[in-house]
């Protein structure tokens, strides 16, 4: 086995690492070595020993879809028997069943709607805005953003100042998947590595901030992991806008290329992708368990493997659970796995900052729960 310490070591010194380290620690099977140096670099940013979690939901406001993602089984083609557009009044029942719990924000994303052009998503934002003014909209990630610069004819920036002056919050990075167009060509008809990557800079340039997402396992290799880490790396360089980086697996069930694929990314090769992350990249801050495609048990052991946070409680989701991912988990559970890895659990806004609920519950009574309490939802 190649020793990989050297490399480890430099990234420890806070040496920046090259494509070529990356390499060299993606093809590792060192991954004990590779997590305990993620966990120094993660403890290095957040020395409070806290790990977040938000309590935010998914809503799809549409299932319709004009372009075609082999690795999607959530999408309609338009006309299609079983499409839906949420009405207004479906979405704030949802949001308020959110606030309920407690949450500070909701993550609205759909498919890319052949008919929808901006003042749609403007008029769903200002009547969201107006109703809940103090409720995060994290909406709407790079492919509807360049779906709706494709109807509208609008630059990628004049769709972003309009979304935000309508009440956008932030951006979710999804759609990232591999940002390779190599890779994205063979499973996907969606927009293309520098159409994403130009989207988040608009996005940045118009003080938005966002996240950044890599799903992987779709056919891609090291090399093409690795050219994704370095685009996210360098657009970080040049606008500093990513809050976080949220890796996670192709989840096949239901989808033409699960039928296809032979090989899928094991729980190893999960662990040492978030890690190596965390090594590699090195100007962004936050780094997110993501437990719903994982496992709640391989999610909480990604907290040693240089993930602070552990995403979103998950009041609703309908993206990958279409695809196979049927983990489930409340505040307790999370706030459970948090403290039993060793960190003090934490609720977050959208922007990673600590909420303090007025109206919650003490921590005590948030952290009473019992192991057998919680064994319904551990038994994934
Ligand atoms: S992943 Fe998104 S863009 Fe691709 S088919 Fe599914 S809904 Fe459409």
């Amino acid at each position: 086995m190649e020793n990989i310490q050297p490399i480890l070591d430099r990234a420890l010194a806070g040496e920046r690492l090259t494509a070529d380290d990356c390499t060299r620690l993606l093809e590792s099977y060192d991954i004990a070595r590779i997590g305990t140096a993620a966990d120094d670099v993660r403890q290095h940013w957040h020395k409070d020993n806290i790990v977040t979690y938000i309590i935010d939901r998914n809503i799809n406001y549409t299932n319709v879809c004009n372009v075609v993602c082999t690795f999607c089984a959530f999408y309609r083609r338009p006309g299609k028997p079983d499409t839906y557009v949420r009405t207004i009044e479906e979405i704030c029942q949802k949001i308020d069943e959110t606030i309920a719990l407690g949450g500070t924000g909701v993550l609205m994303q759909g498919g890319l709607h052949p008919d929808f052009g901006i003042e749609w998503y403007e008029d769903l934002l200002r009547t969201l805005h107006a109703k809940y003014p103090t409720v995060q909209l994290h909406c709407f990630s790079p492919p509807e953003i360049h779906n709706i610069h494709l109807i509208s004819k609008l630059s990628y920036e004049d769709v972003l100042a309009r979304l935000k002056a309508a009440g956008l919050y932030s951006l979710p990075g999804g759609g990232a998947e591999i940002l390779d167009d190599e890779v994205r060509k063979r499973v996907s008809t969606k927009c293309t590595t520098d159409e994403w990557l130009a989207v988040m800079r608009a996005t940045h340039k118009v003080g938005l901030r966002s996240t950044a997402t890599m799903m992987f396992g779709i056919g891609d290799s090291v090399v093409h992991r690795v050219r994704h880490l370095q685009r996210i790396r360098d657009l970080q360089d040049e606008t500093g806008g990513f809050t976080a980086f949220i890796p996670w697996t192709f989840q096949r069930e239901h989808t033409a290329l699960g039928r296809r694929i032979k090989d899928e990314p094991t729980g190893m090769d999960y662990l040492k992708m978030l890690a190596v992350s965390r090594l590699f990249l090195d100007n962004i801050e936050n780094f997110q368990s993501s437990w719903l495609t994982q496992g709640l048990r391989l999610g909480q052991v990604a907290l040693r493997f240089g993930a602070n946070d552990m995403g979103s409680i998950m009041i609703e989701e309908n993206v990958v659970s279409a695809a196979g991912a049927h983990n489930e988990a409340d505040e307790k559970m999370l706030r459970y796995l948090i403290r039993e890895a060793g960190f003090t659990p934490q609720q977050r806004d959208i922007l990673y900052r600590h909420v303090k609920r007025e109206a919650a519950p003490n921590d005590d009574a948030r952290d009473s729960a019992t192991l057998r309490e919680l064994n319904v939802a551990f038994a994934d």
